[in-house]
């Protein structure tokens, strides 16, 4: 037994816990997990947990397409917890919380496992010599449940003193929770939307930043229902409020981590981007609508993107605006892109491998970026710039066509995930609610 287990089983044997949930992300961005008893965690170290393969062929309503790939006759997978990611789960003083990669019966990694294909994308990555930083900015509301909806917990404006005090309870629990796994937060605020909180999680490698933003995500609902309240990352809750974004900061050092910021140069002089960054740039731009796929994963996320919404439309860059698609911060900051495209309910372990692909297609190819566009695009128009996928199906077709991202994911994760994501979309479009009626039934 290697000793990083053997290190974790002590620890977890010396801090009370009795029983351990090994998680991991399916394709939707749930969360699907067993738990195990402190007794039998050496075994499940060594050999995983299995689970039948047709799981991960559920949509988010755990419906199962019909042209799913697998079904019940297929083989099982093992999650092997990732000894690593081991940490207190939120809002238990019982259970302990690790996540896993998948792998066949055998021992050998599960083609179709997420946390696999984002490793197979760092370690293409280090074959380049390049290690990515990732820093996420999670957006997500908190309600008040009311008779089966929701409703606002305050009336608290953009960045103000009385939205920072508005929920003290639970941000304390979240915040203390935070600190105590590990997660590095730099600052958060009280966002444009009523109850709307965006916490900036400190840029690290790409894996452990998917899995701190999973911790992040599973901490805000838990704790958020344990003080009596709502918490979602869904994109756009409510037409006339704005949407959650999940802002993706990236930037890049040499594959031995020697801490210098790889992205920062004069080749652009106006945006002090290095002619690496502009490369990455050029790649991310050129599979930008095949990543909406990925980043914007559900029907809801489309009606996020509205001119003027501070969510992007167009697949642009531009210094410094908050409409861009990637946005250059000012120059006098750390040098980085900002992928503005994706909100938080997606699985940010294939969102990174197909971010961290398109970046090095871009750089490998030495993609040229072109200008950034001026101005904001909802009030001086988007010049040639390509609209994004207005929909989640349109997105999908852009994703099924881009070869790059299909050799990141490989193919049993993309044909598999869309199928799911398709099934999604078919349940909307067949769909008849009071939308419908509002508009038609009184007037044909
Ligand atoms: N909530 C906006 C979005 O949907 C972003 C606001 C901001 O710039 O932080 O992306
Ligand atoms: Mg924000």
């Amino acid at each position: 037994m290697s000793t990083e287990r053997d290190s974790t089983l002590e620890e977890i044997r010396g801090s009370g816990v009795r029983e351990i949930r090994v998680a991991f992300m399916d394709y939707n961005g749930l969360l699907r997990a067993r738990s195990v008893a402190l007794e039998h965690l050496p075994r499940v170290l060594e050999h995983g947990i299995n689970f039948s393969s047709s799981g991960v062929s559920f949509n988010s309503r755990d419906l199962f397409p019909a042209d799913a790939s697998f079904d019940l006759a297929s083989p099982d997978f093992w999650a092997v917890p990732d000894p690593a990611t081991y940490r207190a789960a939120a809002g238990t003083s019982d259970a302990g919380e690790m996540y896993a990669d998948l792998v066949e019966a055998r021992g050998e990694p599960w083609p179709g496992c997420p946390r696999t294909a984002l490793r197979r994308a760092i370690a293409r990555a280090r074959e380049a010599g390049l290690s990515f930083n990732v820093g996420f900015e999670p957006e997500g509301y908190v309600f008040r449940p009311a008779n089966g909806e929701v409703e606002f917990v305050d009336s608290a404006k953009f960045a103000t003193l009385d939205g920072l005090g508005s929920q003290p309870a639970f941000m304390h629990e979240l915040l203390s929770y935070l600190s105590k796994v590990g997660i590095e937060v730099e600052q958060w605020t009280e966002e444009y939307g009523p109850g709307q909180i965006e916490v900036n999680l400190h840029y690290r490698a790409p894996l452990e930043a998917a899995d701190a933003l999973t911790r992040y995500r599973q901490a805000f609902r838990t704790l958020a229902a344990q003080h009596g309240l709502v918490g979602t990352f869904m994109a756009k809750p409510f037409e006339d409020q704005v949407g959650s974004g999940l802002h993706v900061h990236l930037s890049a050092e040499d594959a031995n981590g020697s801490g210098i910021n790889l992205f920062d140069g004069n080749d652009d002089p106006a945006l002090g981007l290095s002619e690496l960054a502009r490369h990455a740039l050029a790649g991310l731009l050129r599979h930008g609508p095949a990543l909406t796929a990925l980043g914007a994963s559900t029907v809801n996320s489309y009606k996020r993107f509205l001119p003027g919404s501070w969510a992007p439309t167009h697949v642009m860059y531009a210094y410094a605006s908050r409409a861009a698609f990637i946005r250059i911060p000012e120059r006098e900051t750390a040098r980085r892109l900002e992928l503005r495209i994706g909100d938080p309910t997606g699985n940010p372990y294939l969102f990174l491998a197909g971010i961290l692909a398109a970046a090095l297609d871009g750089i490998e190819q030495r993609l040229d970026p072109g200008p950034p566009m001026p101005g904001d695009v909802g009030r001086s128009g988007a010049g040639d710039a390509p609209p994004l996928p207005r929909t989640l199906e349109q997105a999908l077709d852009r994703l099924a066509k881009d070869e790059v991202i299909r050799s990141a994911l490989g193919s049993v994760i993309l044909d598999e995930y869309l199928t799911i994501k398709r099934s999604e979309w078919e349940a909307f479009i067949s769909h008849v609610g009071s939308w419908d009626r509002d508009w038609y039934l009184g007037r044909y």
